[in-house]
């Protein structure tokens, strides 16, 4: 069942090897001024999650090293989801409970995750209202399967990628699938003319 999350320190430490994987064809690409780029990591805390590593908390990120440039360089990445400081696969998550057959109640989501009432609350709205309008939705969804309903975000999302027996596999899947938003600018919004 989608409904739990592979609560264990292997699933964190593999979609910390996916953001690695990421963060090193980044750097292999440089930075756009021709420069090197080297490591320059910071620490995000996200929460969602009692039992990860201080190393799984890093988001994996570069800085340019010619003068005159010192770009900073931030990959996608499978754990953070933009600046919201709970892991990406929480937020997806917990606002899918809400919806269902049999939404899960606020306060068991609370408890279980930590997220207080209106922080539920922004997220059900972020996916609802925001996420349709961005311009990666309107580009990836033509990539999912048909059928994945944008009024039913993002319980339609977890349905469309659950589909094999290693909820850790298809996990890394969805994460990644949404891993552009993770960057700057990755939830512009679409203005249609
Ligand atoms: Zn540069």
């Amino acid at each position: 069942m989608y409904h739990n999350l592979p609560h264990n320190a292997s699933f964190w430490a593999f979609l910390f090897s996916i953001d690695q994987d990421i963060a090193s064809s980044a750097r292999q690409d440089g930075c756009p001024c021709g420069g090197c780029l080297h490591s320059a990591k910071y620490p995000r805390k996200p929460r969602g999650s009692d039992d990860l590593a201080e190393s799984h908390c890093l988001r994996l990120s570069f800085c340019c090293d010619r003068d005159g440039c010192r770009k900073r360089v931030t990959p996608p990445s499978v754990r953070f989801l933009g600046r919201k400081v709970y892991l990406g696969a929480v937020v997806v998550l917990v606002a899918a409970m809400r919806q269902g057959p049999s939404p899960r109640r606020v306060r068991e989501l609370s408890r279980l995750f930590g997220a207080d009432r209106r922080t539920i609350a922004r997220w059900q709205v972020f996916w609802r209202e925001h996420f349709p309008q961005t311009v990666f939705w309107k580009m990836a969804r033509g990539r999912l399967a048909p059928g994945v309903a944008t009024d039913a975000l993002p319980l339609s999302l977890l349905e469309a990628f659950y589909r094999s027996e290693d909820p850790c596999r298809d996990w890394g899947h969805l994460l990644l699938f949404l891993s552009p938003i993770t960057i700057t600018g990755g939830l512009v919004i679409a203005v249609s003319r």
